[in-house]
């Protein structure tokens, strides 16, 4: 592709400063979720001897449960097949040409059922050929022929293939090689499962939008969709006179089309892969934020606008203010400039996930991004949070996906490890007191738990086939990628890692790459050999490292510290835990002022302490940086529990993970983990203070009533004043530890008082009251009430909550019936799902707190169900997320 000299382009303009869930398909595939491995710890009556909470019987843990899991592992490091021609490619196709340019044009209404269009594919053969492959699903093809450089057009025939959109293109007689322009006309229909090209109603207005991450663009065009493929698009779109156009280039015209029509152009994009095509129509109403000013990297402002249904666009206000800021920091951390000549943040009616990239015109599920119109005390804190994660995600995306896009799925990581550590940095940048590391520091816990298992998958797998594609979108992915990228950063230093980072963008700028070109560019820029060993080490292989530190004070001799490195596996595990990885490790002890840093990439290795006093304190993770778990003695993780509170929150938060993980292992007994989770919710960080909460939860289900009843006591004295005390304050950090902690007393403790406390509050809210209940306790809300009262609770509510067009507190309210207990209602529920004409994203949402019981009877009710009802039920829910 002539990608690279784009490429050069757009740094010769930065230089002369002139011009970012779920994880499988439905409820399919997933071999990371949860497990049985996980269920297999058992603690032993050792362990339970607590003399300071009383604790007596065995338990076990256990992950929440298992949907469906239906897949198996792929074999590792199998090379990408590219099949020849007469074989049907169910994954990437031949690589018979690259494709230069394409001409769109198409007619959307949204009012009606279809859409048709046209469309040039101007590429160059590799080879002379009669045959290509290409992609295009349910699209009625109508004329379809190549164009040869001499102006004969040469017939073609398109013949579907296979299940995924793969199509074979052939013709009586082989085209030359060089440059073809092949030209098909097609029509298809709107889908209404939130991905292609797909319709949505929103109070009696019609919208268009196109979602295609990954492969659902060839359900809207025929084309090469695979983020190999990269092109410039000129874009012409026939819309309902006046209806709104958000592409990816901005509107150069509009002209008269067939009565009641008109046909919008719009400039020619930088080259982008078919899943960042933005198609959206509608009457959506728009509001023009704040100009993106000129900055050190770009000479131009950059126009930003807003667009949601209508009477919504100014509650885009808070979203589009964060942005100025946003993006100069991430020129300046890239040291490029915004890749596009304008910007649009678009609130769609419904969209299957938080957030796409799409190039320039970045599309959210409306209830992310409407915040109302200014950054004040109403503007609710959970939500503000949730936005600012996403909306720095998808900034990122710009130039992590975007400008240099993974060539396969495998790669996935390449753009999502990268826009998830690029949020938690620029955030922490703009506000470094808005606890933006602590997400990411969350991200990072809850892949760890996943790569516990045995099951767990590594961060790049092959994806031999399309239907494995869905699979890479997981905590692995995000959480793990931006952990090692941040373990990477902080390990070997951010003035090795960031120029490294920048020349490996400037270089690749505009094209399709992979894992092996990043690593090799940052090897090379950096002089680090071990540094390609650890990110390879990291991204390869599944599972947690688990480093033990023992102290060593030998007379007469230096202080030094053993490491050791194992997998780590939970107890009952049928992990094998010899596995070795290259680990940038720090620690730091109390005799010295600074960290002692080291490279393990041996199972053992000694480290000498400078000076001659025996510490007391090791540090195990200073900063919380390592992607790894540490092993302490009995003494040192006591001791360490003395300084939990006066640890910096994102250390204290791994210290936690690490002591949680050590007692599943039975590593820990019960009477220094209590103590540890004690120190911790002393920590002022509200993050750190709740940190142990999901971890006792945990317990909950596998205790004897008595324990039960002993450990709900305990907790209960350890974090009811600190709701009590944050109940006092105003300060947003403060209603989400109040909240939170209520959320625990009422749903784990069992609290009558908290459950009623909730259902209150909710009534407030729904009365009107904006701040009576932060989002982040809707669902909690609304769980007691579907489990104390049942649909009798829920349905006089769900007309009442329309009228507040609050998208998040009507979804909780949608999905509540998951949690009904009566075993006719939740079978009702199920039904409705097949019935009522839902959103499909709470279609799925409702199935899915259906099967989140602990209650196993009341779980296979719903799993029958789900296998009798599969092919209806498959078409209630999105396609993809
Ligand atoms: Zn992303």
């Amino acid at each position: 592709m002539a990608d690279c000299a784009w490429g050069r382009a757009l740094l010769r303009r930065a230089h002369n400063v002139s011009p970012i869930g779920p994880s499988t398909q439905r409820l399919g595939r997933s071999r990371s979720r949860g497990s049985p491995d996980r269920a297999a710890g058992r603690v032993s009556s050792r362990h339970l001897s607590a003399p300071s909470a009383a604790l007596s019987g065995e338990f076990m843990r256990c992950t929440l449960p298992v949907l469906l899991v239906l897949g198996s592992c792929e074999p590792a490091s199998q090379p990408v097949h590219l099949p020849s021609t007469d074989t049907v490619p169910t994954g990437p196709l031949p690589a018979l040409l690259t494709l230069n340019a394409v001409d769109l044009s198409m007619t959307i209404d949204p009012r009606a059922d279809g859409f048709s269009g046209e469309t040039d594919l101007h590429v160059e053969l590799a080879r002379s050929t009669d045959t290509i492959w290409m992609h295009g699903l349910d699209l009625a093809i109508g004329m379809l022929e190549a164009r040869t450089p001499s102006g004969t057009p040469v017939p073609g025939t398109w013949t579907p293939e296979g299940e995924t959109g793969t199509a074979r293109i052939t013709f009586p007689e082989p085209l030359a090689a060089g440059t073809q322009t092949l030209h098909i006309e097609w029509t298809g229909q709107f889908a209404t499962d939130l991905s292609g090209l797909f319709r949505v109603e929103e109070r009696g207005n019609a919208f268009a939008l196109a979602k295609s991450e990954s492969i659902q663009a060839r359900r809207a065009l025929p084309g090469f969709d695979e983020p190999r493929y990269k092109a410039p698009y000129r874009v012409k779109l026939t819309v309902p006179d006046g209806y709104v156009v958000i592409g990816n280039g901005r509107e150069l015209s509009r002209e008269p089309a067939a009565e009641g029509f008109e046909t919008v152009r719009l400039a020619e994009t930088d080259p982008l892969p078919t899943y960042l095509l933005s198609l959206a129509v509608g009457p959506f109403e728009s509001v023009d934020g704040p100009v993106i000013p000129p900055s050190p990297q770009r000479s131009e402002p950059i126009p930003l606008r807003g667009f949601a249904r209508p009477g919504r666009a100014a509650d885009l206000g808070v979203t589009l203010a964060s942005t100025p800021p946003l993006i100069a920091i991430l020129e300046d951390a890239f040291g490029l400039p915004f890749p596009d000549e304008k910007l649009d943040i678009v609130a769609a009616p419904a969209w299957p996930s938080g957030a796409t990239e799409l190039a320039a015109a970045i599309t959210y599920r409306e209830a992310r991004v409407l915040l109302g119109p200014t950054d004040d005390d109403s503007v609710d804190p959970a939500a503000r949070q949730k936005m600012l994660k996403t909306h720095a995600h998808e900034l990122v995306h710009m130039w992590f996906g975007n400008l240099v896009t993974p060539a396969w799925w495998n790669d996935l990581w390449l753009k999502e490890g990268f826009a998830t550590w690029g949020s938690a940095l620029a955030l922490s940048a703009w506000e470094p007191n808005g606890g933006h590391a602590l997400h990411a520091t969350g991200r990072k816990i809850a892949a760890m738990s996943t790569d516990s298992l045995a099951t767990a998958r590594a961060v790049r797998e092959p994806i031999q086939g399309d239907s494995d594609i869905r699979n890479a979108y997981d905590s692995i992915t995000y959480g793990k990628g931006m952990a090692i990228l941040e373990m990477v950063d902080q390990g070997y230093g951010p003035n090795v890692f960031r120029p490294a980072v920048r020349s490996w963008l400037e270089e690749t700028a505009g094209s399709s790459t992979d894992t092996a070109s990043f690593v090799r560019a940052l090897v090379q820029a950096s002089g680090r050999r071990e540094l390609g060993a650890t990110l390879t080490s990291f991204l390869d292989q599944a599972g947690v490292p688990l480093v033990s530190m023992t102290l060593d004070c030998p007379n007469r001799a230096p202080p030094s510290v053993t490491l050791r490195q194992q997998r780590y596996r939970p107890s009952g595990s049928r992990i094998n835990d010899q596995q070795l990885w290259t680990i940038p490790i720090c620690l730091q002890v109390d005799t010295l002022d600074e960290p002692v840093c080291t490279v393990l990439q041996h199972k053992d290795m000694d480290l000498s302490l400078p000076g001659e006093r025996c510490p007391r304190l090791i540090r195990p993770n200073p900063g919380g940086h390592g992607y790894y778990r540490s092993a302490l003695s009995t003494g040192a993780w006591n001791r360490l529990a003395q300084v939990l509170p006066d640890l910096e929150a994102t250390e204290a938060w791994m210290v936690v993970d690490s002591a949680s993980a050590g007692f599943d292992a039975q590593k820990i007994p019960a009477p220094s983990i209590l103590k540890l989770y004690e120190a911790a919710a002393r920590h002022p960080s509200r993050h750190v203070a709740a940190a142990p909460l999901p971890a006792i939860a945990g317990w909950m289900p596998h205790l004897e009533p008595k324990t039960k009843a002993l450990v709900q006591d305990w907790a209960r004295s350890v974090w009811q004043p600190l709701r009590l005390k944050a109940a006092r304050s105003s300060a947003p950090d403060q209603r989400l530890l109040e909240a939170t902690v209520l959320q625990f007393e009422a749903l784990v403790i069992k609290d009558p008082q908290a459950r009623l406390m909730l259902t209150e509050r909710l009534a407030q809210r729904i009365d009107g009251n904006l701040t009576a209940l932060p989002s982040s306790a809707y669902e909690a809300a609304l769980q007691v009430l579907a489990e104390e009262r049942g649909s009798a609770g829920i349905e006089p509510i769900t007309a009442a909550v329309v009228a507040l067009d609050d998208p998040a507190l009507e979804r909780a309210v949608l999905t509540a019936p998951g949690h009904f207990t009566d075993p006719q209602q939740r079978i009702e529920a199920f039904d409705s799902v097949l019935r009522d004409d839902l959103d499909p994203r709470v279609a799925f949402a409702r199935v899915a707190s259906l099967m989140a019981t602990q209650n196993a009877s009341r779980r296979d009710d719903i799993r029958s169900r789900i296998e009798q009802d599969w092919q209806r039920l498959a078409e209630a829910i999105p396609r993809q997320w």
